[in-house]
């Protein structure tokens, strides 16, 4: 469910029609739904009730400091990634006691930078990283706590590129020597034992493998817990979202039309199937969904530059680019396209949807039915809300897009498109060749 539908014959985003967006703010531009992501947080929240939980939003899906406020205003902490992070964290007015913070590489900087902000917890992949943590804590003269990431090798059955929990991934530390790993953190005086962590892969779509790690991780959990007193199991992120029907799965007739056996992964199935695993641990559940939070809650808009008509295939040419949504070229992933006027006399179109980068992975779609769209009119990459701006680059010195938030019928600019003079204010020719 989300709030993107067409009112009349154009698409609106809550109560604001995004033409008017793509009017006052031009284009390529992303658009938020306040209240998806609050709806999000409220149904996944619903789904656990039972549990202790606490959602850490995944901020690297999508950390707009407007959209961490939005988040950290609803009761969510974040599973954070580097210093960078930390810093928006603290942009937005929230605090970083109720976060954790993740990845395989901690700098020593970034890592103080997470103690002098009382993280609730660092997420560690490694023994170096035990090692690493333990020093600069001891630098600092206080504790450190930690939970060890285990990797309980699951297939999540998701894209290569974002399978997180097999064992031949860089990530974790493979269960059967997660008990060593803690043995060997318990021996260092300046860390603190607080929990353990997983995180299988992402845009899971069936509850199975959620399923299976949690089975497989919940008896490690407990003998923790007896052992050390650790408080929070993190069961980590990775549920899915809609990518194919974007726009339908916003009604619930659309869901209410899915057989049985079909049904997309929900946060009540999830909740459902998870909840009866993690309760008798009596250890609280730590959560960290990025695309689900956000994904179904962003657009991006874009406006159509040329159709080309060629020999036997079509190319609509949109000033949106890999550049600014680099899901399809780097993830072969699925974008709904659709133009922002609805008009039942609009021809049937199959055409590739690319962008004006000089490159053939510029490309959004292959012979995408399509309804038909001309020069000047404005379409939508529907479900682009998560790893959709966070990836963005500057390739082909084009600025970053513009992102707007929208509230029923408030909408405000919440990044402003990147200038030119923006792009280059770092860059100088050195003396040597002037
Ligand atoms: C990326 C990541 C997540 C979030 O994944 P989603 O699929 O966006 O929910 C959660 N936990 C960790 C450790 C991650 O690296």
């Amino acid at each position: 469910m989300h709030h993107f539908h067409y009112s009349g014959s154009d698409l609106h985003c809550e109560s604001v029609d995004l033409a008017a967006v793509a009017k006052l703010y031009g284009t390529p531009t992303y658009v938020y739904s306040a209240a998806t992501m609050e709806d999000n947080f409220r149904r996944l929240q619903r789904g656990l009730a039972g549990l202790d939980a606490q959602l850490c939003y995944a901020m690297k899906a999508n950390s707009n400091i407007a959209i961490l406020r939005h988040f950290a205003n609803l009761g969510a902490g974040f599973d954070l990634v580097s210093g960078g992070e930390i810093r928006r964290v603290l942009a937005a007015g929230a605090d970083v006691k109720s976060s954790v913070f993740a990845g395989v590489g901690k700098t020593e900087d970034e890592i103080a930078l997470a103690l002098k902000n009382e993280i609730f917890a660092f997420h560690v992949e490694s023994e170096p990283e035990l090692a690493r943590i333990n020093h600069v804590a001891g630098k600092l003269g206080v504790k450190a706590p930690i939970a060890i990431r285990v990797n309980p090798d699951v297939d999540a059955h998701t894209h290569a590129k974002i399978t997180t929990g097999k064992s031949d991934n860089k990530f974790g530390i493979p269960l059967k020597h997660a008990a060593a790993a803690y043995e060997a953190a318990a021996k260092y005086p300046n860390l603190a034992i607080k929990g353990v962590q997983m995180h299988i892969g992402s845009q899971l779509t069936s509850v199975t493998p959620f399923v299976e790690a949690v089975e497989k991780v919940a008896p490690f959990a407990a003998e923790l817990k007896a052992k050390y007193g650790i408080t929070y199991f993190s069961i980590g992120g990775g549920m899915g979202i809609i990518y194919k029907d974007s726009l339908a799965s916003g009604q619930q007739a659309w869901w209410d039309a899915q057989p049985a056996d079909k049904r997309p992964l929900t946060p009540e199935t999830y909740g459902a199937a998870l909840v009866p695993l993690l309760k008798p641990l009596g250890l609280k559940i730590l959560l960290e969904h990025g695309r689900f939070m956000v994904g179904n809650s962003g657009v991006l808009l874009s406006r159509v530059e040329h159709l080309k008509r060629g020999a036997g295939k079509n190319f609509l040419i949109v000033d949106a680019a890999m550049n600014d949504l680099v899901r399809p070229a780097m993830y072969e992933s699925y974008h709904e396209i659709v133009p922002l006027r609805r008009d039942s006399s609009r021809r049937a179109l199959t055409a590739d949807v690319v962008g004006p980068i000089c490159e053939s992975g510029d490309c959004f779609a292959k012979d995408r039915p399509l309804q038909e769209v001309g020069e000047g009119e404005l379409i939508a990459f529907m479900s682009a809300g998560a790893y959709g701006y966070a990836m963005a680059s500057r390739y082909n010195t084009r600025g970053m897009a513009a992102e707007v938030l929208v509230k029923g019928s408030s909408f405000e600019l919440i990044n402003a498109r990147e200038s030119f003079e923006q792009i280059i204010a770092g860059e100088k020719v050195p003396a040597f060749l002037k």
